[in-house]
């Protein structure tokens, strides 16, 4: 059995079809969630060092759990000559936010650059033509947004398939629309939320992967579920069947249960079989019966997180 230590801090990578899931979140504690493929981080959490090679990070909500490590994140890239990183935020937190990392960069003497993207729900970033991030409302207290990652693909029309190259390339210089767009959500991140709308919306029902938190897992603590706006397993139950996502991973659970503990309550209630496309963020490999990240931490408190 491995030795508990403070001094090492594990993270999660899971392989899932085309693109992998890497990262770490304890509710309250730290939450980031990298997409390497598409060059995304969710949350910054304290900016570990995989973070780093992301070109954008999506914030969700101010929380210091998800947010702390944004300057660091920004400054080390600078440091090590990477391009500058782009953040996706909300809206409301750009004023802050922008003037905090000018704070930074008088405290730090650096002219650290970045780019702040503030978005409302129902807004699409284009990052390229065939790549987007879209907004989404949660439902967390204050402001808070979701994310999706959306492949914009230009398909030929149906009524033209068959129509040969040549004629295809003339219809199109004659201003012809040819194509339609479509658009499929790969990843979908839902930060901090309560039950509402957002488990309604397009993106997050049908992403090919979605991360969701689920916060809570005893009866007891329902009332902080309901305090903190975040997810019951009770809640998480009813919603799972409008979600027809291919995989579904769960982030943000409490300490005060773990992440091992969550998994056996939530298997108990769902069945082996439901439980083959739904996953737990920290369940690493060689997390120990009674859970060793659980343990390894200072001790839960009452913070907003
Ligand atoms: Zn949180
Ligand atoms: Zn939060």
């Amino acid at each position: 059995m491995a030795e508990k230590s403070f001094l090492v801090q594990k993270f999660a990578r899971i392989p899932l079809g085309m693109h992998t899931v890497i990262g770490y979140s304890v509710a309250g504690e730290e939450t980031v969630t990298q997409v390497p493929e598409l060059n995304v981080c969710f949350d910054v959490g304290r900016a570990p060092h995989f973070a780093l090679t992301s070109d954008i990070v999506c914030i969700t909500h101010g929380h210091m759990d998800h947010i702390a490590g944004l300057p660091y994140y920004l400054s080390q890239r600078y440091f090590q000559g990477m391009k500058p990183g782009t953040v996706v935020l909300p809206r409301e937190l750009e004023g802050p936010v922008d003037s905090m990392l000018r704070t930074w960069r008088q405290i730090e003497r650096q002219a650290t650059p970045y780019t702040l993207i503030p978005m409302a729900a129902g807004d699409l970033h284009e990052v390229r033509k065939d790549f987007g991030i879209r907004a989404f409302a949660t439902h967390h207290g204050g402001v808070s947004l979701g994310y999706a990652l959306i492949s914009i693909r230009e398909k030929l029309k149906p009524e033209f398939f068959g129509t040969p190259g040549p004629e295809l390339a003339r219809m199109r210089k004659e201003g012809i629309e040819i194509q339609y767009r479509l658009e499929v959500p790969l990843v979908a991140f839902l930060g901090d939320t309560t039950a509402g709308p957002v488990f309604d919306h397009p993106d997050v029902q049908n992403a090919e992967i979605l991360i969701t938190e689920c916060t809570f897992f005893d009866p007891a603590h329902k009332p902080k579920a309901k305090a903190g706006k975040h997810l019951h397993l009770d809640a998480f139950i009813d919603l799972l069947p409008k979600l027809k996502n291919k995989w579904i991973v769960i982030s943000h659970v409490s300490r005060r249960t773990g992440v091992r503990r969550a998994k056996r309550i939530l298997t108990k209630k769902l069945g082996e079989e439901r439980m083959k496309n739904i996953m737990f963020l920290m369940d690493f490999d060689d997390a120990i019966a009674g859970g060793d990240i659980e343990d390894a931490g200072p001790p839960v408190s009452d913070t907003a997180e």
